[in-house]
């Protein structure tokens, strides 16, 4: 790329300086050396007793390439060696009869010659003069060979020694830049085989280094999600284990003959209470993974948040009395816009759970208010409560505290119930100590 870069660089360049040449530098080249053969002629005509011979050798050596031709046609050249000899008859005839010849301004404009370096003979200067009464024409111009001055080999060597440096310091570059890509792609391969146990070690500051922080930043992500992904599974699989093996262990015994109606009672009741076990565990899963999923539509709709907490109180009811546990209420008529089925889930185990881990003859407030920008409920209970300690891990799923394994429960309850109202752009705070009671406090926004 740098070598093509020079290259496109170089022909763009003289281009560029070719076109510079003809419209500016042309004109007043032509000028300069207008002046410089007219000297020349003044100090022939001037100069009587010269050697005009001698003299134009001596103007050649200086630099100068000469053609002198007179009005009978023979010519000398001093230093002559143009490389085409071109010049119009014309023009030899228009000097000798007095005017001026401007090979250099007229000389034709070519894309890819620059007029300067043109040794030929019509890219010259002519003027006329006269000799011991004889009529000549003098055409000069600068000798290009001596223009290249010890400056331009010097420029010239800067030149060339600066396009390999630079091809030089390019590879090196391009290989800096290659290798932390190279370990990169490495990486990423291993993503793909899901390996997350790779760091990469680049340590820059450039694009290169924060691509490099991110892909690490990314690869600790996934390997956290991969534990909990693999963590939930492991969950899951032993969550619907032991109830099937409870199922199968009890269908065993109540294949027996000799069973008194007792205890096929007891069994098929075991059963049944493991079969509901397993279907609420797997329409938690089932509504976790549908939350999961960004895709799910949140259906907004206005509705009376207070009718639908007293709903799910009375399915409730007899549970209440059962538990002998006193509800107090206060909650005044409250329209809420969120969706209504996925909140009938929140209550139901907010409310389950405030009977499941109270103390007989315990208490539950439940309360409900609109303030300007979010609607609060509280749902505080006199229960087990929670230590603090444990409080941290509540709304993980499958957590469940020590204090509560003696009663059903699949420990999904609470994270369904964050995850929904998050959904919903709110809040869940937990204040609980053991012995005394919890209370969980809600604020929604409303929208
Ligand atoms: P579970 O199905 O076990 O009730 P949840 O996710 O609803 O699952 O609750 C997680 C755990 O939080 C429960 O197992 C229990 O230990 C604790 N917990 C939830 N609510 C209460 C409460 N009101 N009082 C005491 N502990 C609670």
């Amino acid at each position: 790329m740098t070598a093509l870069i020079m290259i496109f660089s170089t022909v763009s360049g003289f281009l560029i300086t070719n076109t510079y040449y003809h419209r500016v530098v042309k004109e007043r080249n032509d000028k300069k050396n207008v002046e410089i053969a007219k000297t020349i002629v003044k100090h022939i005509e001037e100069t009587p007793q010269l050697n005009l011979n001698e003299y134009l050798q001596t103007i050649s050596d200086i630099g100068y390439q000469l053609y002198v031709v007179d009005a009978s046609g023979s010519e000398s050249f001093y230093d002559g060696k143009y490389r085409v000899k071109n010049l119009d008859k014309s023009a030899v005839k228009q000097v000798l009869a007095g005017r001026i010849y401007h090979g250099m301004r007229d000389f034709p404009r070519e894309t890819f010659v620059t007029g300067f370096f043109a040794n030929e003979l019509s890219n010259t200067i002519g003027v006329p003069f006269k000799y011991e009464s004889r009529r000549y024409a003098l055409f000069i111009r600068p000798d290009i060979k001596l223009l290249f001055s010890e400056v331009h080999t010097l420029m010239g060597g800067l030149v060339i020694a600066t396009a390999l440096l630079s091809l030089l310091a390019m590879l090196l570059v391009a290989k800096m830049l290659i290798v932390p890509i190279t370990q990169l792609t490495a990486a990423t391969k291993r993503i793909a085989d899901e390996k997350y146990d790779m760091q990469l070690n680049i340590d820059r500051k450039d694009e290169i280094g924060q691509l490099a922080a991110s892909f690490n930043t990314m690869t600790e992500q996934l390997q956290e999600n991969d534990n909990i992904r693999k963590e939930f599974i492991s969950n899951v699989s032993h969550d619907f284990q032991s109830p099937l093996l409870n199922i199968q262990g009890y269908a065993g015994l109540l294949e027996a003959d000799n069973l008194a109606d007792e205890e096929r009672k007891n069994y098929a009741g075991i059963i049944q209470s493991e079969t509901n076990r397993l279907s609420k565990l797997t329409r938690q899963l089932l509504l976790l993974t549908s939350l999961d999923q960004s895709s799910r539509m949140v259906k907004f709709k206005d509705y009376r948040l207070d009718e639908q907490l007293k709903a799910c109180i009375n399915k409730y009811r007899w549970w209440l009395e059962e538990e002998n546990i006193h509800l107090h209420l206060r909650m005044e008529p409250t329209m809420y816009r969120g969706d209504e089925v996925l909140f009938e889930n929140v209550w139901d185990n907010l409310l389950t759970n405030a009977i499941k881990y109270n103390l007989p003859e315990g208490e539950i407030h439940i309360a409900l208010e609109r303030q300007d920008d979010y609607t609060e409920v509280t749902i505080q209970d006199t229960g087990i409560g929670i230590s603090e300690t444990e409080q941290a891990q509540l709304f993980h799923r499958f957590y469940r505290a020590d204090a509560s394994r003696t009663k059903e429960g699949t420990g999904l309850g609470l994270s369904i119930v964050k995850q929904i109202i998050e959904l919903h752009k709110g809040e869940i705070h937990v204040a609980s100590a053991p012995g005394q009671g919890t209370s969980f406090t809600i604020k929604l926004p409303n929208l």
